[in-house]
């Protein structure tokens, strides 16, 4: 029996590793000093480090200073958030690892809605900020907005560089969670104007269990691990130069990658036209709202998505169920419905999400399968 030909079109989870990644991870992996140490071995080490920095840090538009290597952005997350601010603003649609330690601080956490595309505007928020605003620039920053860049489930790009205008006359910190958008829209940290930006390797084809914090020159946030010094005191613990080698790889093919995005566009805009003519009824979520091109969450109401993912899996296609990319739990979104989405809806929603490796082939057979499993739903339902 031949193996069935997988189809991938969940890059929003993860992306395959880029093979330049896997050759720098490999190539790392016999790098045998500690960077910390000032032997030749130990130089060579840090070298490593130094040039995912550099890469890294292109990546975001900023320089090699301003990066600091984590764990994954799930730490980056924890980091910001965890700061003893005051005062946090969340936008309800933030990942969990941005929700959950904001949940935990002590201060009283102020959810940022968004309107109904699933974009949380400056307008919209003024009387939320309004006790923080009268306090007026020259505080000192007690209080933090978080605002992703764009979302993991929807693709919806938020007006973080208007936000961050805002915040900046008004003494507020601002910090941007950038997973998705890395490499699918280009990020200029020193014109975006936040303080705080996460980074996962991941997510644009370098290997997992590494990440950065981007950190604005003289920004007042308190290391999180500590113990060993490293990263500039920024985050302590013995380097894991396999990882970085690998997430500055990645960061540089993802940065040239950008070329490809206008073609992500025309494959995802494709597939939501086929879409919709094969099931009339299909929602495209966000799709009123600028959204990143690689991302499609499509919701068919009546239907689960839970089985959706499972028929389509059957057929050789890996995507998402729209409520989830982590722990493979299948729940109501807390992004679709702060959006006013119904449940009947949200629990039909799938997520397409397409990397480096995505091609013209791979959207056929997901519509090829749409087409069937669509078809068999409906004589089910019957
Ligand atoms: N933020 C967003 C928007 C994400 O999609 C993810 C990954 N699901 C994370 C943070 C967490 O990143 P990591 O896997 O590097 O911890």
């Amino acid at each position: 029996m031949t193996p069935q030909k997988r189809v991938y079109l969940d890059h929003n989870a993860t992306s395959p590793l880029r093979p330049a990644a896997r050759a720098a991870v490999v190539g790392a992996l016999d790098a045998l000093g500690n960077a910390s140490s000032v032997h030749t071995e130990g130089r060579q080490a840090r070298r490593i480090v130094e040039d995912a920095r550099e890469r890294v840090a292109a990546l975001a538009g900023t320089g090699p200073a301003n990066v600091i290597f984590t764990s994954g952005a799930t730490e980056a997350n924890n980091w910001a958030l965890s700061a003893g601010w005051e005062k946090l603003f969340v936008a309800a649609v933030e990942h969990d690892s941005v929700l959950a330690p904001a949940a935990r601080a002590t201060a009283g956490v102020i959810k940022l809605e968004p309107d109904l595309n699933g974009i949380v505007r400056i307008d919209d928020q003024i009387d939320n900020l309004a006790g923080v605003v009268s306090c007026g620039p020259g505080q000192g920053q007690s209080s933090c907005v978080a605002l992703q860049m764009a979302n993991n489930e929807t693709g919806v790009i938020q007006p973080v560089a208007e936000m961050a205008a805002f915040c900046r006359e008004h003494g507020i910190a601002v910090y941007t969670d950038a997973v998705q958008a890395a490499g699918r829209i280009k990020i200029e940290f020193q014109d975006l104007g936040v303080d705080m930006l996460s980074l996962s390797s991941h997510k644009i084809g370098g290997p997992m269990g590494v990440g950065a914090m981007i950190l604005r020159d003289g920004v007042d946030l308190p290391a999180f691990i500590v113990g060993g010094a490293q990263e500039r005191r920024w985050r302590s613990g013995t380097e894991n130069i396999a990882g970085i080698a690998g997430f500055g790889a990645a960061a540089e093919s993802s940065l040239q990658g950008l070329a490809d995005v206008e073609k992500w566009r025309a494959m995802r805009d494709d597939l939501e036209r086929h879409v919709k003519a094969i099931t009339p009824t299909a929602q495209i979520i966000g799709e009123g709202a600028v959204r990143l091109a690689n991302t499609s969450c499509i919701a068919l109401p009546g239907t689960s998505a839970e089985m959706l993912l499972i028929k389509l899996d059957l057929a050789g296609i890996a995507v998402s169920s729209g409520a989830a990319c982590s722990s493979g739990k299948v729940g109501a979104s807390h992004v679709l419905s702060a959006m006013g989405v119904a449940d009947e809806v949200a629990r039909g929603a799938i997520r397409i999400s397409l990397g480096w490796n995505s091609s013209g082939a791979d959207i056929a057979a997901f519509l090829d399968a749409w087409r069937h499993i669509t078809r068999s739903d409906r004589r089910a339902v019957a």
